[in-house]
């Protein structure tokens, strides 16, 4: 406040000292016609008006009538006006000055209007695409207040919903808690931009029905621009409310999809073991039978029972991953670790394989170990399972700061790259192994694949056929200790 007086205080002695000037000049030492005179305080007008205003240029208008008659129409140093020509000349002066000062001032205000719009249509143009960047209602609806109160660059700003009666707020928190009745009653009466102890209160509203309002502290914007920012805000609310929905829909179908492809894919499944079992136990049943062959008819049922409880708890394991019914508990654990946990939890292979293992040290990553260790194991015993007996397998892993990656390979028969992305569907077995002597279930990258996605991770493979395999478990949230 004390420097806008200070400001204006040195405007008028500068426009008096102009003023002051060009009499001086022109009546000192140029000696000038009254024209040339009238002229150039015309100029210094038609500048205060246009750098200044309007009132600097009325002001110093008169003045100048005042001492262009004084000074110099004739008699000189005198207020009286002998000639009547004289009278229309000053007449003129005056008239243009306040006319053009006018004009001028117009033109300023026009600017100086232009100006403000495309400021605040910059600023709601900032606006949308701030609201539009995010798709999920919880982040939109705490995104909101920050990023008005940013545009508006005011001190603070609030959104209070009329639907679940929730307030969310961004710089000095202000409203608390016990004040939501009150706002409920505001949002629910609020028809039009208002103004209330310095906080300016928008409605928000889905056509004419009250949807709640924004708040926003210290700030000036003109009506316009006020009703536009509550029209953005309650279309951005709109747009996720719509795009959750189609997402649920989506899911509903997709989960639908999925109980379908589960029923249709285990009822085939099954089928098979329980053929055999069934075939055994007629067999047995239907007469006396050798020896030799009744071990064998047993055995067959043996095998085929457990491939039947594979199936049935992989099968099971999977919707639970499908229907997202499967806890994870993350911790920060060893990478080395977890792969020596899962070496010894199907020590078999080392029977078999040469297992080499190169991780660097403290690599860390934060997972469920419990769930990562069946990837790892699943993965370890593919790898002895489509490979010679002797051939070696190599796990390796590696990680930064974005994330880690450990890796499976072998030496065994590969996969043929049409099939490399059908192996992670449920039940799919590779060609060569459907129905053969290798037993499996086809669930085991399936499984895998969805406890990694659970992770927030990626299984890939790259494989040639006859040259091997990598299998490549990739995690988000590496730490490396420094
Ligand atoms: P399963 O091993 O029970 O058949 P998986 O889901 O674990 O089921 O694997 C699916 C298919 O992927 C297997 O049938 C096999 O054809 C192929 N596969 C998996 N791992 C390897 C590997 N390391 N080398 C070659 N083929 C593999």
């Amino acid at each position: 406040m004390n420097s806008r007086r200070a400001t204006a205080m040195i405007r008028w002695v500068l426009a008096f000292a102009a003023l002051a000037g060009i009499v001086l000049v022109y009546r000192r030492w140029l000696h000038v016609n009254p024209a040339t005179t009238a002229l150039t305080l015309l100029l210094l007008i038609l500048l205060l008006a246009a750098e200044w205003g309007l009132r600097y240029a009325v002001v110093i208008s008169l003045s100048a009538t005042v001492c262009y008659n004084f000074f110099f129409l004739p008699p000189l140093g005198t207020f009286t006006i002998s000639d009547p020509q004289n009278w229309l000349a000053l007449l003129a002066f005056l008239c243009t000055a306040i006319l053009a000062s006018r004009l001028s001032q117009q033109a300023r205000n026009e600017a100086t209007d232009a100006r403000s719009r495309q400021r605040e249509l910059e600023m709601l143009l900032r606006l949308s695409r701030e609201l539009l960047q995010t798709d999920s209602m919880a982040a939109l609806l705490s995104a909101i207040p920050a990023a008005v109160t940013s545009v508006t660059a005011a001190r603070s700003g609030m959104l209070y919903l009329l639907e679940g009666d929730k307030l969310y707020q961004a710089g000095e928190i202000e409203a608390s808690q016990q004040e939501l009745p009150h706002l409920h009653q505001l949002a629910s009466d609020l028809t039009s931009v208002t103004e209330d102890g310095g906080v300016l209160q928008i409605p928000i509203r889905s056509g004419v029905r009250p949807k709640g309002l924004v708040g926003l502290r210290a700030v000036t914007l003109s009506a316009e621009t006020s009703e536009a920012i509550g029209s953005l805000v309650s279309i951005a609310i709109d747009r996720v409310q719509a795009l959750e929905s189609v997402a649920r829909g989506e899911a509903a179908k997709e989960s639908e999809r999925l109980r379908t492809l589960m029923i249709d894919s285990i009822t085939h499944e099954l089928r098979t073991p329980l053929t055999s079992i069934k075939g055994a136990a007629t067999a047995l049943l239907s007469g006396p039978v050798a020896q030799e062959q009744t071990k064998e008819l047993l055995e067959i049922i043996d095998e085929e029972s457990d491939r039947l409880n594979s199936l049935v708890s992989e099968a099971v394991e999977m919707a639970q991953l499908d229907a997202q019914q499967v806890q994870m508990h993350f911790s920060p654990v060893s990478v080395r670790g977890l792969i020596a946990d899962a070496c010894a939890s199907c020590a078999w292979i080392k029977d078999q394989h040469p297992v080499h293992v190169d991780i660097p040290d403290g690599l860390q990553v934060k997972a469920d170990p419990v769930m990562l260790q069946k990837v790892l194991c699943n993965l370890l015993e593919n790898a002895a399972k489509y490979s010679a007996a002797g051939s070696p397998i190599t796990i390796t892993a590696v990680g930064d700061h974005g994330g880690i990656a450990i890796s499976v390979a072998d030496r065994g028969i590969g996969i043929d790259l049409s099939e490399q992305s059908l192996i992670f569907e449920r039940f799919y077995r590779g060609r060569a192994h459907a129905g053969g002597e290798k037993f499996g279930t086809g669930m085991g990258l399936a499984i895998s694949r969805a406890i990694t996605e659970a992770h927030g991770g990626s299984l890939n493979v790259t494989s040639q056929p006859e040259r091997g395999s990598v299998f490549t478990v990739s995690l988000p949230f590496g730490v490396i200790p420094a």
